[in-house]
């Protein structure tokens, strides 16, 4: 498989779905091209990941507390 240049949903720049990411995507079963660029999903994943861990932490201070 050739390496496919795709266009950023997010900041509409091309982006390269590489070889190896395509056989990524095929051994997670994920049947659909990646539509953001590296960059986008990075910056997506980390708003994701630091929303998650202030919800996990204001849902464990009101137990802390308790001591
Ligand atoms: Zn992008």
């Amino acid at each position: 498989m050739p390496d496919k240049t795709l266009i950023c949903k997010d900041c509409g720049k091309e982006f390269v779905f590489t070889e190896g990411e395509q056989k990524f995507y095929e051994e997670k079963g994920f049947t659909n091209e990646p539509t953001r660029c590296k960059e986008c999903r990075a910056a997506k994943k980390e708003r994701f990941n630091s929303g998650r861990r202030q919800n996990h932490e204001s849902f464990n201070s009101p137990r802390i507390s308790k001591y």
